[in-house]
């Protein structure tokens, strides 16, 4: 069975999409924070689904209202009126502030980003966009140049009008920014931050270089940021970086867009929305990842009037706000609540963040451990107390190892070397207590 399901991976599927592990994982069945291979092991998950499965795997509320909606209405495209897609509408508006109140809903966070592309342009009737090195915000054609890394990159010429700013990391980045980061754990990389961050300062310096000598007539477009970066490798900024760049690209005309992929939906524990941890209001946000639990469901939200923008020309997509997309996504926001999950991602994430930087102490090849909430990155290194990232030969055979004790962990930063940790957000303590003692013990057996 594993032989034929490899077999056909290999020959039928596209060769560019890569799977995690020496060995490639074939699953067949999902239970809240659990996952089951088709040998019938079971295996912690840490991962989630890249960040998606937000209340649990296979939650019975889910099932019930897809099975309902499908037999009900399943597809009639946003062109006629249905219940569920202005019920939906008011539901995930109503969890976002001031006026943003207006949702355009797609299919992806690709493709999210990419209608906040044209919908800063269409509005603001500028052309620049800037974003970070290091970010990802998707992939398609054009979100591919937003993405700012050659990990992604093809040898074709990327779309115009794309800058970007030094990536403000605060352990990797090159001003380091000890006590600066919105986390229960702090970097051992310190700088002299006295009221305000040091590195802060001198990262949003440099951000308004990037507008100096590239932003023809003092006119952007948007500043586009994820607020606690995902597949970047949870990199967070110092403090106060979001809110001077936020300024910065009012200064220039310009809308300020959140992505909240992976950061939304209550997973950084503290806040509803990760964007909220900076202090700012966005002009335009994009979710997707946690607000459908893995159906394919994503949303672009903003003002009334940024919204008007895009009646310029027609818009369309078929499937955004399907019936069925739509009764998913009121059953999320409906369970986060019931289930208490982002006080949940609150306790245990702070939890585990604890935990992990214990074991930092312990193990010189854990360089840093940082995050908020459900939402958390460790950091691997050489070992010799520089930030070198750990050869990816040893990372495979650690993060294999954690895998045949039964948890499973995701992957990201630039070098591949930091653990991700971004669970369903109903695991427990004692789940993370079991996801250190695997931790601890791959790494003691190879380190
Ligand atoms: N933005 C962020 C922050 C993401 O993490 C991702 C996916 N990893 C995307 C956008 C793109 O989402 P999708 O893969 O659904 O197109």
């Amino acid at each position: 069975h594993y032989d034929d399901l490899l077999k056909t991976r290999k020959g039928r599927l596209s060769p560019a999409l890569t799977t995690y592990y020496s060995k490639p994982l074939a699953l067949h069945q999902g239970h809240k924070q659990w996952l089951f291979d088709v040998d019938g092991r079971r295996y912690l998950d840490m991962f989630g689904g890249i960040c998606t499965v937000s209340v649990g795997h296979c939650h019975p509320k889910i099932t019930e209202v897809v099975t309902e909606q499908l037999s009900t209405l399943g597809h009639v495209s946003n062109i006629y009126l249905h219940t569920k897609i202005h019920e939906y509408a008011e539901k995930l508006t109503a969890k976002l502030p001031g006026e943003l109140k207006v949702v355009y809903f797609v299919n992806s966070g690709s493709e999210a980003n990419d209608l906040a592309i044209l919908l800063a342009r269409a509005y603001t009737g500028n052309f620049d966009i800037i974003s970070f090195r290091n970010a990802y915000h998707g992939l398609t054609c054009q979100v591919m140049s937003l993405t700012a890394t050659s990990v992604y990159r093809y040898p074709v010429p990327q779309s115009p009008g794309f800058y970007y700013a030094m990536n403000p990391d605060v352990y990797r980045g090159i001003w380091g920014g000890g006590a600066c980061r919105d986390s229960p754990v702090q970097t051992t990389r310190t700088c002299s931050c006295g009221s305000q961050c040091i590195a802060g300062i001198n990262y949003l310096k440099q951000l308004e270089e990037v507008y100096q000598y590239n932003i023809p007539k003092g006119r952007a477009a948007a500043f586009f940021a994820e607020s606690i970066q995902g597949v970047g490798g949870t990199v967070q900024y110092p403090k106060n970086y979001i809110k001077g760049a936020f300024d910065l690209i009012k200064s220039y005309g310009g809308l300020y867009v959140a992505d909240e992929v992976q950061s939304g939906f209550g997973r950084t524990g503290e806040h509803f929305w990760g964007f909220e941890m900076h202090g700012v209001v966005p002009d335009v946000v994009t979710m997707a990842k946690g607000i459908g639990n893995g159906f394919p469901l994503a949303a672009v939200v903003t003002t009334p009037e940024i919204a008007k923008a895009l009646t310029k020309a027609q818009h369309f997509n078929t499937y955004g706000g399907n019936p069925i997309a739509s009764a998913v996504g009121i059953a999320v926001l409906e369970i986060l609540e019931d289930d208490d999950l982002q006080e949940n991602s609150k306790q245990v994430g702070t939890y585990l963040l604890l935990e992990l930087e214990k074991l930092r102490q312990r193990f010189s090849v854990i360089g840093d451990v940082r995050g908020k909430g459900l939402m958390i990155g460790v950091e691997m290194v050489t070992g010799d107390g520089s930030t070198t990232p750990l050869d990816p030969g040893l990372m495979l055979k650690f993060w294999d190892r954690c895998r045949d004790l039964g948890v499973l962990l995701g992957k990201g930063g630039y070098f591949g070397n930091v653990l991700r940790i971004k669970p369903p957000m109903c695991v427990t303590k004692h789940d993370a207590d079991f996801t250190i003692a695997v931790i601890a013990q791959a790494l003691e057996e190879i380190f």
